[in-house]
């Protein structure tokens, strides 16, 4: 049984996931914590409920999403995956962070790159990698059929849809993204995004102003 766990980190409110299972093994997935409080918060809740951090997932390397990774890779000492697409995203964030306000950040390398029929495992759990580009050239999606979780990163929001104005983003891209690799999916999918509250597939099938199939 995986539960879900999410935080609003940084100034762009971004959503930390930290993901587990019954044998208390967690993923955390986009850490975005950058000030000390909101790392402490994230420390706490893992130790709190007996969490063992197993690995670190970026579903894509914008930097509300990657403040944190340092952290988490060295604190839990796990390793760290992303689309190989997106490393040259993740590099060029030190370079502009500064401009950000965000002058502490410390940058963390991947171990692993995942793509698209791959999975990401830990406990006894899995999710699905589904290459998800148009938000960003090698953005993820992580999905767990049995449960009918999604993490959908920057790609789907409850009603709304990524940006596409940012480097290697691409409108066209981003829609053929939606419609054909997560409107497959069943009506009851829960949605977790990287801004925002969860949605369902369902939901933004029908009602998502940016990309709802048309009846
Ligand atoms: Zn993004």
């Amino acid at each position: 049984m995986i539960t879900v766990k999410s935080f609003v980190f940084n100034p762009f409110s971004e959503n930390t996931y930290v993901v587990y299972d019954d044998t208390r093994e967690a993923i955390v997935i986009d850490p975005g914590c950058y000030e000390p409080q909101e790392k402490k918060e994230l420390d706490e809740f893992i130790k709190s409920n007996h969490l063992t951090v197993a690995l670190l997932v970026n579903t894509h390397c914008h930097i509300d999403h990657v403040l944190g990774n340092d952290f988490v890779k060295e604190t839990y000492n796990v390793p760290f995956l992303i689309h190989k697409k997106e490393e040259s995203l993740l590099r060029a964030v030190k370079t502009y962070a500064p401009n950000y306000g965000f002058s502490a950040y410390k940058e963390a390398l991947p171990d692993k790159f995942i793509d698209e029929k791959d999975e990401v495992t830990w406990g006894k759990s899995q999710l699905k990698v589904i290459f998800l580009p148009g938000h960003s050239p090698g953005h993820i999606g992580l999905y767990n059929p049995e449960q009918k979780i999604l993490i959908s990163g920057d790609v789907l929001f409850d009603g709304s849809i990524g940006r596409t104005d940012l480097p290697g983003g691409d409108m066209d891209t981003l829609i053929d993204s939606i419609q054909q690799k997560l409107f497959i999916l069943p009506d009851d999918v829960i949605v977790y995004s990287g801004h925002g509250d969860p949605t369902t597939i369902g939901k933004e099938k029908i009602s998502n102003p940016f990309c709802a199939l048309s009846s």
